[in-house]
């Protein structure tokens, strides 16, 4: 497995590799990897003839500093893991290198940036697109793999490479969880005792609510049964519940037969944000 922390070193060996191996696929992960991030390591292992993995903690993208000082770092055992997978490459860039000076230019996603991890995460979707769309160039994918765990971002990435016709494949995962089904998240390592306790309620959640609209009862009574529940939880903060539409993420008030929704769901379990979502009418390859 080849580390690489170097812009010009990746070109160097990427250019040697696209003339030997048919297809790359691309991995980029915040690091701190668990069995989401395996999952989509396996999709690409399984999709692709050479498998280049990112790492890195991309600063932009938090509107939280102390989030981001306080990100979780196992480098050692990433690293110990992704070989275990027989990943090819894996690029571990430095901030200086993906960020050399401030990026003078900013992405916006009309439709997404005010709404739901975009409305409580002002600039968000701006870093991570940002970030994706320098990994991209850099690596040049013929596929690159993302979770449905971060569903809203599946869809603004999608949004940018179709829209700026970048000719990667996006593939999207589905989402992996612990046997409890709470969704495996970098985060989880920071919960509390108690916090982790709690956090199944997100997933438990979003399956009674999907089951009760299944079962023809209305958003309106599901979501005010429901989120009673959650506020009637100490130590657990809903920031959203929401029913939204695919593929554009409209919150709406009711699910038709005939289109596919979202249960999107965030909350704060003492200083840890969680997010979580359950798609229905959907079922991903
Ligand atoms: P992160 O390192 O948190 O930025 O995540 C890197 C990639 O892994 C993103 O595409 C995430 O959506 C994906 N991911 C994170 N957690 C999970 C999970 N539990 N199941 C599937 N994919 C995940």
């Amino acid at each position: 497995m080849k580390i690489v922390k170097e812009i010009e070193a990746l070109k160097s060996v990427l250019n040697h590799v696209r003339g030997t191996f048919p297809s790359i696929g691309l991995v980029p992960t915040m690091g701190a990897l668990h069995q989401g991030h395996l999952a989509l390591i396996r999709a690409a292992k399984s999709q692709s003839d050479y498998v280049v993995v990112s790492i890195f903690v991309n600063p932009i993208q938090f509107n939280q500093v102390k989030d981001f000082e306080n990100y979780p770092n196992t480098l050692e055992f990433d690293l110990e893991l992704l070989k275990k997978e027989m990943v090819d490459l894996v690029f571990i860039p430095s901030t200086k290198e993906i960020y050399p000076k401030q990026v003078g230019l900013s992405l916006s996603f009309p439709n997404f940036d005010n709404m739901l991890e975009g409305k409580f995460r002002p600039g968000h979707f701006n870093g991570v697109g940002i970030v994706v769309a320098k990994l991209l160039h850099l690596v040049q994918p013929d596929l690159a793999f993302f979770g449905q765990k971060d569903l809203q971002q599946a869809y603004v990435i999608n949004l940018l490479v179709e829209g700026l016709s970048f000719g990667v494949k996006i593939v999207v995962v589905p989402t992996v969880r612990e046997e409890d089904g709470l969704a495996f998240s970098s985060r989880n390592l920071r919960l509390g005792l108690a916090e982790r306790k709690i956090a199944p309620k997100l997933y438990e959640t979003l399956s009674l609510a999907k089951k009760r609209l299944l079962h023809k009862k209305t958003w309106q009574e599901v979501k005010r049964t429901l989120t009673k529940e959650l506020e009637g939880i100490d130590s657990l903060k809903l920031e959203y519940f929401e029913l939204v539409r695919l593929p554009d993420f409209v919150i709406v008030q009711h699910c038709a037969a005939d289109a596919e929704f979202a249960l999107c769901i965030a909350a704060h379990l003492g200083d840890i944000r969680l997010i979580d979502n359950e798609i229905i009418g959907f079922h991903p390859e």
